[in-house]
């Protein structure tokens, strides 16, 4: 595996988000009615079978959320509690054996702790990746749930997301596909990535835009793997929370802290003419582990530009991610119980 690559010391020569696993992982499985204990082992291929219900019926699904290395040498993980939550939200809704809390914060603490020296410094971070499918090897079972799973944690050092600076995003606006089925938007499952990856496709080719962001019959829901959010002075707009998005906990956090920053937050559907009008003096950005938040520079309709403010990453924007990434990085104090020190 590529554990063993070597990390070159260039800023601009690090690998890509996600393309390399640090050295230990975390496995379990579950098989008549409970859960296996855990082990740690180095990270590497897992044996499987061909029949395995996730190959043939898509039953997987997975978490994402980091770990930061702090000034004085700690490594502090950022809202593991709620990111354990939506794991078991994501199996109940896919009808699979949900991880155990205490179990899945032990492989999450414990992989940490074995590779702490793996760990980037600021403004990196680990990528945690916890990972449940259907091992039952049936080809018959398109309509059964997976009585055996497996249940992996594995890491991912990454590096500085803006290395190449903070470039504002060029988006989509696609009114008629949808990212996924309606019920599933809130879930965290591998078949979503799939169904939104025709569309995002055609879109990048036909417009040359950087993402797409799905507003079936005209409603702003959320781009293919962050959510969006509108921001101006003192006042900040985002979808309510329903089954047709995922409940990204950067959008959660954001708006946690944004009262005391001067911010009004409100939820609730909202048009794509609004979002229009919005952004001829506001901002529009993305929210999501992987970048905290990222500025949208332009909104594509139907191919002609709208410029989003003068379409740079916009001061609003600038702050709210700023104030973030200080707590996670424990330079500011965050709200209790959102870090725990490994
Ligand atoms: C993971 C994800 C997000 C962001 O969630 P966070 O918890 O903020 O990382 C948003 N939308 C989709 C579709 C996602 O997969």
């Amino acid at each position: 595996m590529n554990a063993q690559t070597q990390i070159p010391n260039q800023p601009q020569a690090r690998p890509a988000f996600g393309s390399v696993l640090a050295s230990t992982m975390a496995m379990a499985t579950y098989a008549g009615g409970r859960w296996s204990a855990h082990e740690f082992k180095p990270v590497g291929p897992i044996p499987l079978s061909p029949a395995a219900h996730v190959l043939h019926y898509a039953s997987t699904l997975f978490e994402g959320f980091k770990a930061y290395r702090w000034d004085d040498g700690s490594v502090n993980v950022f809202r593991m509690d709620r990111h354990i939550q939506r794991m078991q939200q994501s199996a109940r809704a896919l009808a699979l054996a949900e991880p155990e809390t205490g179990q899945l914060a032990e492989m999450v603490l414990g992989v940490i702790d074995r590779v702490r020296e793996e760990v980037p410094e600021a403004p990196g971070a680990l990528y945690l990746r916890p990972l449940l499918f259907g091992t039952t090897p049936n080809i018959g079972a398109a309509a059964t749930p997976p009585s055996e799973l497996m249940l992996l944690v594995m890491a991912s050092p990454v590096w500085d997301y803006f290395a190449g600076g903070m470039k504002p995003l060029k988006i989509h606006v696609e009114t008629q596909a949808t990212r996924c089925a309606s019920h599933l938007g809130m879930v965290k499952t591998g078949g979503n990535y799939a169904a939104a990856m025709g569309p995002t496709l055609a879109a990048k080719r036909e417009y040359g835009v950087d993402q797409v962001l799905f507003c079936p019959g005209g409603e702003v829901q959320e781009t293919g793997a962050a959510n969006f959010l509108l921001i101006r002075d003192g006042h900040i707009l985002t979808r309510s929370l329903d089954a047709t998005f995922l409940h990204g906990v950067t959008r959660d956090s954001l708006l946690k802290v944004a009262p005391e920053l001067g911010y009004r937050v409100e939820e609730r559907v909202f048009t794509v003419a609004e979002m229009l009008e919005w952004v001829r003096d506001g901002e529009a950005a993305l929210s999501g582990t992987a970048a905290v938040l990222a500025g949208v520079g332009s909104l594509m309709v139907e191919g002609r530009p709208h410029p989003v403010g003068n379409g740079e990453v916009g001061p609003h924007t600038r702050r709210l991610r700023e104030v973030l990434v200080s707590m996670q990085q424990g330079t500011r104090p965050a709200p209790e119980g959102w870090l725990k020190r490994v």
